[in-house]
């Protein structure tokens, strides 16, 4: 185990998610499970000490390096001396323009997530409208099954990473991974891009889904009726027509459900408007 942290006399901040990575072959496979090719623009949120950056930096054309903690720059750039492809940028990764940042070029993402903003970078990556061609995330082991989740566990997060990417669970990884120790598992998880992109709007995908998901105990009839002020007969129509029985609750719905309820409801809508 390479313990940088206490080597350097750094104190992790809890308040910032800082567990540090220690284990030289869990860096390996999270780095070897973004598919770097030689040339390519790989961006990666909190890279602390640089235990995945400096792997990183060996594979890419070049790398981006967004982190938070100020006391920490100077670290990483003693680390990092001598890797010209680095660059560092001292920032929120919340906050990030992705689209400035690539100007255009595809990008691969590579984070081991501080736990607290795991959802929303996950959410600000997503809908940033870059290129990506893989982004690999270190995040809570429960957090990453309810990135993949499928039905009847499906939740807002999960359509939501399900609408922009193919997401797949890699590899567990234990609290011994990690300085210090979380108190819980960790997981790697990829999010692959899809094929070909959605043919709905993610503004409107996302009406729906958010309605259904208002009261997930709830059956689909009575939280899109109620959210979207469509009438109880209505809905059940748009339902049925999608080949979804009323009472069935949002978390069995699967993906290819969301955009026949989607797409039926859309049309349908656009029928008694006319
Ligand atoms: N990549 C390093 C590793 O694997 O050893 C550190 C991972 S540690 C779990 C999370 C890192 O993200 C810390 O360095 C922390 O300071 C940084 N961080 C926390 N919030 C951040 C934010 N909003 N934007 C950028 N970096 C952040």
């Amino acid at each position: 185990m390479n313990n940088l942290a206490k080597t350097l006399g750094v104190q992790p901040r809890k308040s910032l998610g800082q567990n540090f990575l220690v284990d030289p072959s869990v860096t390996q496979r999270i780095v070897d499970a973004a598919g770097i090719q030689p040339g390519d623009l790989v961006v990666e949120i909190g890279p602390g000490l640089g235990a995945l950056t400096g792997l990183l930096a060996e594979r890419a054309g070049e790398v981006v390096a967004i982190e938070l903690d100020q006391a920490l720059i100077p670290h990483l750039q003693s680390q990092l001396a001598g890797k010209t492809n680095v660059r560092i940028i001292h920032a929120d990764a919340l906050k990030v323009d992705y689209a400035e940042l690539c100007a255009g070029r595809s990008v691969r993402i590579v984070a081991n997530l501080p736990y607290y903003i795991t959802s929303h970078a996950i959410r600000v990556l997503l809908e940033s409208n870059i290129d990506w061609r893989s982004i690999v995330l270190t995040v809570q082991l429960e957090v990453a099954q309810r990135v993949t989740a499928k039905p009847p566990h499906m939740s807002t997060l999960a359509v939501s990473v399900q609408y922009y990417g193919a997401p797949e669970l890699l590899f567990r990884l234990p609290p011994s991974a990690f300085y210090p120790q979380p108190e819980v598992d960790s997981a790697t998880l990829r999010i692959n891009p899809l094929q070909a992109r959605r043919n709905i709007p993610a503004a409107e995908f996302f009406l729906w889904v958010k309605a259904g998901f208002s009261e997930p105990r709830k059956q689909l009839r009575n939280t899109i009726a109620k959210k979207l002020g469509i009438s109880k007969g209505v809905t059940e129509d748009i339902l049925i027509k999608s080949g979804i029985t009323p009472e069935r609750r949002p978390e069995s719905i699967t993906m290819q459900e969301w955009f026949d309820l989607v797409q039926t409801g859309i049309s349908m809508r656009q029928q008694s408007d006319s």
